[in-house]
């Protein structure tokens, strides 16, 4: 046995591929968007692959493409206005198969110096739009996601606020620090607290004013009541764009606070970030150039596909301390450059930039600035819609994730999961449902635009489909 395909089969296969990857990205419209299968049906299928004997490649494609259609929620899809998922760049899918082909191995410099640059050189010009000041300060990696940028934040605060805590340990420094976040911040900080030693315990949470931001005089008397008891304050996270209600921040106020009490502010901006890429709606998230720190995903709004989070710093020393280690069979390298390897949690790695790269080359910044301002325009469509047809939408915010309800669906007269379960079979869209207090008493639908793909014509499908279903009830 061979462990290549023969010339000729490869190219059969190639074709092949080239026909789905087309099929797929002109045509997703056409599969349902939600699957309705169980577990039982999946590991069946999946027990026909016993790995005993080889199976021609054309055969697992195949089968395999068959599965991914009939068995996966299809975010790509126009009429997907769910979680902050992507539809992918065609240009990304590209990126993505030429680094698995070549395998730059990302941990050294060395052994990539155009992968490695190529990635700065994004980095450090998504920094810019963030309005960072991009010079010998300045910091930012890719990671797996804005989880990872997350703890990676946490990281970098500690070892700036207590050097010692890398060689010491946490028991050692003396103090019990303790991080803020609102009732509406992304729970990737629970796990934060946990991987970093700190515990779920050290995590604060403010509560919300009533338009869902963080209420900075709440912030002020927690960390107050804290230092009385005994608690030091370390790092403060202001969310860009909450992940159920969309909601940004007082980003000035808490930049402010920080800066006087010598706190790390971090920004999750993780969704919401990329409305830097236009002049005009990157003002709502005035004062995230002032954080100590900010994550961002492109793989959510800037629609490229998993895995890429990117993390950004203004304290490179930092980040020294909290990811610095050398080790002998390491290549060397010249001193100006980034080794992965030494900044962030990863070792070997592979290319994340490259579709990132790709996308800001195939759509340019004006491509960009569209990217957001369609967007923002079809929220405001949705909004009005849902108001003119006697919908109520319970978040405040400019950005395009609206969370609604119906006077029918709160006398009890109908349940969400009904309207849910029938639209979902209706299989042209697909919504999510959301809480909008951390008890989950205030329920809604909830719908977001940053598909790509997603145009008029799907919102307004929407709306009439959510019509039609209310009425029958
Ligand atoms: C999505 C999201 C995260 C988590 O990012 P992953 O890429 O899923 O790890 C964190 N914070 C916010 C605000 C998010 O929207």
């Amino acid at each position: 046995m061979t462990l290549t395909p023969a010339y000729e089969t490869a190219q059969q296969l190639l074709e092949q591929l080239q026909a789905e990857i087309l099929q797929h990205f002109y045509h997703a419209r056409e599969l349902p968007i939600f699957p309705n299968v169980s577990s039982s049906e999946v590991r069946t299928h999946l027990a026909a692959f016993d790995f005993s004997e080889p199976l021609p490649l054309m055969q697992v494609l195949g089968e395999s493409v068959a599965a991914l259609r009939k068995y996966t929620v299809h975010i790509t899809h126009p009429g997907y206005m769910g979680l902050f998922n992507p539809a992918v760049s065609f240009s990304s899918v590209l990126a993505d198969a030429l680094i698995s082909l070549y395998n730059p191995q990302l941990a050294a410099w060395s052994h990539s110096p155009w992968a490695n640059e190529m990635e700065q050189h994004t980095l450090r010009y998504i920094g810019g739009k963030l309005g960072m000041a991009v010079d010998e300060n300045f910091s930012a990696s890719y990671t797996a996601g804005g989880s990872e940028a997350n703890h990676s934040a946490l990281l970098a605060a500690l070892a700036h606020a207590y050097p010692e805590y890398v060689t010491e340990g946490l028991a050692a420094i003396g103090v019990r620090p303790v991080v803020y976040v609102s009732e509406q911040a992304h729970n990737s900080f629970d796990k934060v607290c946990k991987h970093t030693g700190l515990g779920t315990r050290a995590l604060r949470t403010v509560p919300t004013t009533p338009d869902l931001k963080l209420d900075v005089d709440a912030l002020r008397q927690m960390m107050q009541a804290d230092r009385a008891a005994g608690y030091t304050p370390l790092m403060v996270v202001g969310t860009a764009g909450t992940t159920a209600a969309g909601i940004i921040d007082p980003l000035p106020e808490l930049a402010l606070l920080c800066n006087s009490e010598n706190l790390w502010l971090h920004v999750d901006a993780a969704w919401a970030g990329v409305v830097a890429f236009h002049d005009e709606y990157r003002t709502l998230l005035q004062g995230i150039a002032d954080a100590d720190s900010i994550t961002v995903d492109a793989h959510k709004w800037l629609s490229v596909p998993y895995g890429a989070g990117m993390f950004f710093t203004r304290h490179r020393s930092a980040v020294d301390v909290a990811f610095g280690v050398t080790a002998s069979y390491m290549p060397p390298s010249p001193a100006d450059i980034v080794n992965p390897f030494q900044t962030t949690l990863h070792w070997s790695r592979r290319c994340i930039g490259l579709k990132v790269f790709f996308t800001l080359c195939e759509w340019g910044e004006a491509g960009l600035a569209e990217l957001v301002a369609r967007k923002m325009q079809l929220g405001e469509r949705l909004r009005a819609q849902l108001t003119e047809s006697g919908w109520q939408f319970l978040n405040r915010t400019a950005l395009p994730v609206v969370c609604f309800t119906h006077p029918k669906l709160e006398d009890g007269a109908t349940t969400r999961q009904q309207v849910l379960q029938d639209l979902y079979a209706l299989g042209d869209v697909w919504i999510s449902e959301a809480a909008l207090d951390p008890k989950g008493n205030t329920r809604c639908l909830r719908a977001c635009i940053t598909n790509y793909k997603t145009t008029e014509a799907e919102v307004d499908t929407l709306v009439r489909q959510l019509n039609g279903l209310i009425e029958k009830m």
